[in-house]
């Protein structure tokens, strides 16, 4: 397998999909590469955990 460049459709800079993360998709059995760089993937999930603090802050305090 080879490294492929692909194209990041949050920020449209190029980035690697390595042929190591290509293996570990096909064995997760993910049929879709990914679509968004790491920097975007990672920002992505950092906003979701954002939302899901500020909604459990209303409800319930969670320890440090
Ligand atoms: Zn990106």
């Amino acid at each position: 397998m080879e490294d492929k460049t692909l194209v990041c459709r949050a920020c449209s800079q190029e980035f690697v999909f390595t042929a190591g993360e290509q293996e570990f998709y096909q064995m997760k059995g993910f049929e879709n590469e990914p679509k968004d760089c790491k920097d975007c993937r990672i920002a992505k999930k950092q906003e979701r955990r954002n939302q899901r603090m500020n909604r459990n802050s209303d409800q319930q305090e969670e320890p440090t």
